[in-house]
């Protein structure tokens, strides 16, 4: 997606080999603007699909899933990072690597709102070495439902992820794919 490769070149700061800073439009400030396009490009991709909820991970897959949501049509659901105290019992929960924090963390997911007629989407920010979204397959199959893919704003397609998607058979639908990084370089795959 153009607009969203225009942006990194413009504003993203590759901090080493490995890492891509995009904190002044996805991680902590956001660009509405760019979200609306990126929902409007994976709901187009996957129209067809059958999709009934888009599901993703706290926080920065938030705002990118609900434009997708809104032009799909369907809702949105959080898999939550912090357990609430208000998050009964009827839950699902698995443990995730980070891959920017190097620690480990649970990720929890209602079974009120997702059950074996939902067909998701799964929708992340980054795919590095596919822990989070491997996390959320193993949910939302643990709910019973179908996954139709996952989308992806930013692949690191260097990293491991997408071989380890493809592998299980999942459709990985990336906006922007990086070939390298490094200090002040950023390189997209160019088919
Ligand atoms: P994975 O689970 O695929 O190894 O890593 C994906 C998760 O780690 C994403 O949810 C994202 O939050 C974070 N992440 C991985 N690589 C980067 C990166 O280069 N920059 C940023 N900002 N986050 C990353």
């Amino acid at each position: 997606m153009k607009l969203l490769e225009d942006k990194i070149l413009t504003e993203g700061k590759a901090l080493s080999t490995s890492t891509l800073k995009v904190d002044s439009f996805i991680n902590h400030q956001v660009d509405p603007v760019l979200m609306n396009e990126i929902g409007r490009d994976f709901a187009e991709h996957f129209k067809d699909a059958g999709i009934t909820k888009v599901l993703t991970i706290e926080s920065s897959g938030i705002a990118p899933s609900v434009y997708t949501a809104m032009h799909l049509g369907v809702p949105m659901i959080i898999l939550k990072k912090q357990t609430s105290k208000i998050l009964n019992g009827n839950v699902a929960q698995t443990n995730i690597t980070s891959f920017t924090k190097g620690t480990s963390y649970e990720l929890t997911l209602s079974l009120d709102y997702l059950d074996e007629k939902d067909t998701v989407l799964i929708i992340d920010d980054f795919l590095a070495n596919g822990e989070a979204a491997t996390g959320a397959v193993r949910l939302a199959k643990t709910a019973g439902a179908r996954i139709a893919g996952i989308g992806i704003l930013i692949e690191k397609s260097f990293q491991k992820g997408r071989q380890k998607l493809i592998a299980q058979g999942y459709e990985v639908y990336s906006l922007a794919r990086i070939a390298r990084l490094d200090e002040g370089v950023i390189e997209f795959v160019r088919e």
